[in-house]
């Protein structure tokens, strides 16, 4: 560099990009982010680790694309505008909408990549201003059937294990997980440990890198997975390998999952999972003599139609092998975007939850969080609001007629590009408030400029529940502000003031409503650096893993309640018109719909375009080479990409990213069915077939 360090700003900070956490300090000189550097005595998660994208992938801040200025649209076009005029813009279109079709009309997206106080307004704005529990974000198509399934089974529906289990346990399952690309240094950290004498058994459709890690890879049929963990369960229970004292004293209900694995037979799980038994019999082995172990997920197990059995199930199978509930041994969903634990869930941007889990529909929950408010009971929506995958189904059914869509971008992110882009078209209403001018921001009515995260100030969940502070380290582009103050001149617009002056007056007002954040505040992560939940008051530490005094999914027992997991079909099968089955994914050098990432040079050296991996075989036989761009076609869309050959799909199988607009997964996959708990999509089970441009 030409600067000399003195020359130049530090700003500590936690990572915008995915939910690790890591932690590092930021160079940056007149407005400039200049580089990153990890301070390892304020980074708990990462030490001296970081990976591409926290350490490099800076550019987009000050890309030429920028939004600086609010943007209104006139007779189709955007047009540059004062904070003033777009505000009262969208006060007058979401107006309208709530005196023509009432409050529930409306619908309010937040931002998981946003922090936990920006989210905590955001819900406000929803209940107290908007009267409406219509919001939701982007965990619904991730970990929503994990938090479902956690919390029915243990009572949190979020990771249980803290920073212990990724250096120090003897055995690391991964479902679904391509962990060195979606959580990069949680990888590094699992592999050392490996390299070290820890087991590794990873269960993928795909040979993911960290499948090349492993002690056992064994590929799933996609879809399959509770009929695998079942039979595991089943085998662990006949051979005697369970942890008898262990249910004995925490758990709730082994006969019941005794009797409903019965069918999950070795045969059947070859039949139907594709795993031969010898396979299933050795994880099963080892799992169960391990003396410690961690399950960790992403969203190979959880994006299904039935999302929530599959964790219904490898939560069953934590218990009854006794890997529960200690600090080397529990379950890890890997959180995808940087604050989906915080942002996403903890903070209440949901529709059946206030901030903390405490569901809308408890009258007395209603009744603490109105008073704060100054509301009277009768103004406190009460009823459930549309789950993020329902806005769009109620959109249909012409039941929803407004969206205020913060920092996502559902055009590419939902299920069936085509029927996103038909919902977005066809609103009344649409306000977007983003960094850039998204494929979603397209479509809107008004356009609010927000600050990237090193523009930020306020704090970030990680998925290891440490709640850690987010610092500015420059100023906000020209005009464009923090999404809490933009929600706080809306709700000034509405008559409402709230009177926070800053972030730390909101984590404030977190602490006085919500149990879990009870005891945080920013001086207290600013002196004792991260801090995990629960954190119930001041001189609470926090609490680095779960459950070490009982579970508490059910209010009178601190036993684990087990659930039956149903072995359900996946929503489509392969035919002869659509022979092969599409599983999707991320990939390093990107991150989510690209809004970002698909802005940086030096990513984009790698990994700028889509592409469909296809397996050597399939590809000979549909006369396919390497690099050729092929059109895929399921029973929803269809999409040009460009082909790679190689054996990390199966046969059977071919793999998408989906971090793109042309020749992304979601052009192919459906919006139903979706999970019935959690209302998720199927996004892993998609049946195409593969044809050569200009036919074949
Ligand atoms: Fe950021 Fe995640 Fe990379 Fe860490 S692993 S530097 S949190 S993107």
């Amino acid at each position: 560099s030409d600067y000399r360090l003195n020359e130049v700003d530090v700003t500590d900070t936690t990572c915008g990009y995915c939910a690790v956490g890591c932690r590092f300090d930021v160079y940056s000189k007149d407005g400039e982010v200049l580089g990153t550097r990890p301070n390892p005595e304020k980074a708990p998660i990462n030490g001296i680790s970081t990976c591409v994208k926290g350490k490099f992938s800076y550019g987009y801040v000050d890309s030429d694309d920028r939004l600086t200025q609010p943007l209104v649209k006139e007779d189709g076009e955007f047009r540059e505008a004062s904070w003033d005029e777009a505000l009262s813009r969208v006060k007058e279109g979401l107006d309208g909408i709530q005196q023509e079709y009432g409050s529930d009309a409306i619908s309010l997206v937040a931002s998981s990549k946003a922090t936990n106080e920006d989210n905590y307004v955001m819900q406000r704005f929803a209940r107290e201003v908007l009267g409406t529990n219509n919001i939701d974000n982007c965990n619904r198509l991730c970990h929503a059937a994990t938090v479902e399934g956690l919390s029915d089974t243990f009572g949190f529906g979020a990771a249980s294990t803290g920073l212990t289990a990724l250096e120090d346990t003897d055995c690391y399952v991964l479902v679904g997980s391509n962990t060195t690309e979606a959580h990069p240094v949680f990888g590094t950290r699992i592999k050392q440990n490996v390299r070290d004498g820890a087991d590794l058994l990873v269960f993928d459709p795909r040979k993911t890198q960290i499948a090349e890690y492993a002690d056992q890879f064994t590929r799933v049929e996609p879809g399959y997975d509770t009929t695998w963990i079942n039979g595991m369960i089943r085998y662990i229970l006949a051979e005697d390998l369970h942890d008898e004292e262990f249910i004995a004293e925490h758990v709730d209900g082994l006969e019941k999952i005794r009797e409903s694995v019965e069918e999950f037979t070795p045969e059947f799980v070859e039949e139907k999972a594709g795993i031969p038994p010898e396979e299933l019999k050795s994880a099963a082995e080892t799992i169960a003599t391990a003396d410690s172990c961690m399950f960790g997920w992403t969203l190979g197990l959880v994006e299904h139609s039935h999302g929530t059995d599959n964790i219904y199930a490898i939560a069953n199978l934590a218990l009854i092998t006794g890997h529960m509930g200690g600090p080397k041994s529990g379950v890890s969903p890997f959180r995808g975007q940087n604050n989906v634990q915080g942002g996403g869930g903890d903070m209440g941007p949901l529709p059946n939850n206030f901030p903390g889990y405490q569901p809308v529909t408890d009258e007395e929950n209603r009744e603490k969080f109105a008073e704060q408010w100054g509301m009277e009971m009768d103004e406190m929506p009460a009823e459930e609001g549309y789950r993020l995958t329902e806005m769009f189904l109620a959109a249909d059914d012409d039941d929803l007629k407004g969206m205020f869509i913060q920092g996502e971008n559902p055009q590419i992110s939902e299920p069936n590009i085509g029927h996103a882009t038909e919902v977005l078209e066809d609103l009344d209403f649409l306000a977007v408030q983003d960094i850039f001018l998204t494929e979603t921001a397209e479509y809107a009515d008004v356009v609010l400029p927000a600050t990237s995260t090193v523009e930020s100030n306020g704090t970030y969940t990680s998925s290891s529940r440490h709640v850690q502070l987010v610092k500015r380290a420059i100023e906000p582009k020209g005009n464009a502000k923090p999404d809490w103050e933009i929600t706080q001149a809306l709700a000034a617009r509405f008559g409402y003031d709230w009177g926070f002056d800053s972030p730390s007056d909101i984590m404030d007002e977190i602490a006085d409503l919500t149990p879990i954040y009870g005891g945080i505040s920013h001086e207290r992560l600013e002196t004792e650096g991260g801090i995990p939940w629960p954190c119930q008051s001041e001189d609470d530490d926090g609490t680095p893993y779960l459950y070490a005094d009982g579970f508490h999914a059910v209010e009178d027992s601190e036993k684990a309640q087990m659930h039956v997991a149903d072995a359900i079909e996946p929503g489509e099968t392969p035919d002869e018109e659509f022979p092969l089955v599409m599983t999707s994914g991320r990939v390093l050098y990107q991150y989510h719909t690209g809004t970002m990432t698909l802005r940086e040079e030096g990513l984009d050296a790698y990994s700028a375009e889509s592409f469909v991996e296809i397996h050597p075989q399939t590809a000979a036989e549909y006369g396919v080479a390497d690099g050729e761009t092929v059109t895929l076609t399921s029973r929803h869309g269809a999409t040009a990409v460009r082909a790679e050959t190689t054996d990390r799909p199966s046969p059977g199988e071919v793999f998408v990213p989906m971090h793109y607009l042309e020749g992304g997964a979601n052009n192919l996959t459906k919006e139903e069915p979706l999970d019935g708990p959690s209302r998720a999509p199927e996004y892993k089970v998609t049946d195409v077939q593969v044809t050569l441009e200009g036919g074949s």
